[in-house]
């Protein structure tokens, strides 16, 4: 399904209406308005832009530069350091939290810095440019190895949307829906870093290994990516297995899936709050390579068996008749089992950028509502009395809870500023905010409790999806926040790679 929501995979919608959600005229309120085309280089003075998929962060910044190519972003922010306004940088503008978007800045779109380089058909390494995004890298590598019976693929991605860059998730070190991977710093062999100084540096385990290790996951602090090697796998084909199951059954389940091999797989769970099966039932579904995968056809992505109609309805139920979603969900699930993918083309889900135009349509003109996301982690022995907390907790508070899906992580041992400290069960709810003051405080209240039942067990968060945790909660799952807040500040003393959501934590830690 081509998805609304992170993690809705399998759907196909067959004209996806592209946004770039930035405007010369002022949002009509906190979710924006309507999106213009980008403009072809440079907005040329201030404009507002806004994250895509929750429309909360709209952002008064002082310039759009959009440079064409590497030379041109390096030339064009040499050009920007001496601003005072600090310089912002956005690719696809997924995350939720303003991290790509500062108040004043010169904002930097990095979409047509989009060049796939050369591919080293021997280490299976690519090198790319920061702004390309999942599907043409993907193309381009099928382009490449036309014939090749084993053909280098990437490893993993973000399930749930695809227009997302590579500069975006080296910056926010994201993960997939992989059983046995860690987050993507695992897949990075090195990167060109332009820091403060103007210099751009070659970064990797062994050259600048400091620099590599807060820049994956430094959410574009330590300066801009210019360049990227990635670590590629030699594609197989995956067979997905579908179960109909409860959650009490997942820790058996996994381990025969890890035992017997299978690569990719997750739980998507019940959002109906009115049945038994609320946070407890749902499909695990996983993905068991049979064989290497040349070019040759096969079922393709998973997302190319609904339509559009059937997405839309689907979206449209699971904010009116959760029960009905669910079950409509799970059939169609079930009709994939046994389907054979190449393990790259099975992460595809398209995303619908403008799911808020559908669901206005639906419920008739009132209060803008859009999703906004969290990840929490825990301890996976801990998943089914995590579920059974939540599920008391969202019941009492009425969370409007959409879509949520369980995928798991092996530890991250190399970043400055690791959300996997360990293998971890990463559990995904998206929630509808209704766009009004009363709405967002109570978005904010739920994430709160949420990430405290989480770091009761000793888990954490995603620092992508918003900033609503409390000091003490991002000090509780990030240790060492405070000391990468002055560790950038002694990089770059004029702090030029800025954003409102770095001003946010400086404010929260009195660094300011
Ligand atoms: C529907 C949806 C589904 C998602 N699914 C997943 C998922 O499955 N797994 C997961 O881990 N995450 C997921 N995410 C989160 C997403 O992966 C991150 O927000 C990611 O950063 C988005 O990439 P982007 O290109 O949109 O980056 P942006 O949102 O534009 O930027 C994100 C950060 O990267 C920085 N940045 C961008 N380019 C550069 C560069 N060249 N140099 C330095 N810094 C840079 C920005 O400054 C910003 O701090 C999802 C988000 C949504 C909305």
């Amino acid at each position: 399904m081509r998805s609304a929501a992170y993690g809705w995979h399998g759907v196909c919608v067959s004209s996806v209406v592209k946004t770039t959600h930035l405007q010369k005229r002022p949002p009509a309120g906190p979710s924006g308005s309507t999106p213009s085309p980008r403009p072809a280089i440079a907005a040329g003075g201030p404009a507002w832009v806004n994250d895509v998929h929750s429309r909360l962060t709209p952002t008064r910044v002082g310039t759009v530069l959009r440079p064409t190519g590497r030379a041109d972003l390096v030339r064009l922010v040499r050009r920007s350091l001496s601003g005072t306004g600090g310089i912002s940088v956005a690719g696809g503008r997924h995350a939720m939290g303003s991290q790509p978007f500062g108040t004043g800045s010169i904002h930097f779109d990095l979409t047509d810095v989009a060049a796939v380089g050369d591919l080293d058909s021997r280490s299976g390494i690519v090198e790319v440019e920061p702004g390309v995004m999942w599907p043409k890298l993907m193309r381009h590598l099928d382009e490449r190895q036309p014939s090749a019976p084993a053909p280098w693929c990437i490893v993993q991605k973000q399930t749930g949307a695809d227009d997302l860059t590579l500069g975006g998730a080296l910056a926010s070190n994201i993960h997939g829906r992989g059983l046995r991977f860690s987050p993507l710093v695992q897949d990075i062999e090195s990167f060109t870093l332009l820091t403060a100084s103007g210099d751009e540096i070659d970064c990797s385990r062994t050259v600048n290994p400091d620099w590599f290790r807060r820049t994956i996951g430094g959410y574009g602090l330590f300066g801009m990516v210019t360049s990227l090697r990635l670590r590629l796998m030699r594609r197989t084909t995956v067979r997905r297995e579908v179960t109909e199951t409860t959650v009490d059954r997942i820790p058996r389940l996994l381990e025969s899936a890890m035992d017997g091999g299978c690569l990719y797989g997750d739980f998507q769970f019940s959002t109906a709050p009115e049945t038994d099966g609320f946070l407890r039932a749902g499909v695990f579904s996983v993905y068991r390579p049979v064989g290497l995968h040349g070019n040759q056809r096969s079922h393709g992505a998973p997302g190319e068996f609904l339509t559009a109609r059937r997405w839309a309805e689907l979206i449209t139920l699971a904010h009116l008749d959760k029960a009905r979603a669910f079950r409509t969900y799970v059939d169609h699930y079930r009709t994939t089992d046994g389907q054979q993918y190449p393990s790259d083309r099975q992460q595809l889900s398209t995303y619908l950028p403008d799911y808020h135009q559908v669901l206005a349509r639906a419920r008739g003109a009132g209060v803008k509502q859009s999703l906004v996301i969290t990840e929490l982690y825990v301890p996976p022995e801990r998943l089914v009395d995590f579920f059974d907390d939540v599920r008391a907790d969202m019941r009492r508070h009425e969370t409007d809870l959409i879509y949520g899906v369980v995928r798991w992580i092996e530890p991250d041992r190399e970043t400055f500023l690791p959300w996997a400290t360990g293998r971890r069960a990463c559990l995904v709810f998206n929630l509808n905010v209704r766009h009004t003051r009363e709405g967002r405080a109570r978005a904010a209240a739920d994430f709160r409790r949420l990430i405290d039942r989480a770091l009761d067990r000793g888990g954490a968060y995603y620092l992508t999806y918003h900033r609503h945790a409390t000091r003490r909660q991002v000090e509780a799952a990030y240790p060492r926040f405070a000391e990468m807040l002055r560790d950038k500040e002694r990089r770059d003393p004029r702090n030029t790679w800025s954003s409102d959501w770095y001003r946010h934590y400086r404010r929260l830690f009195d660094t300011a």
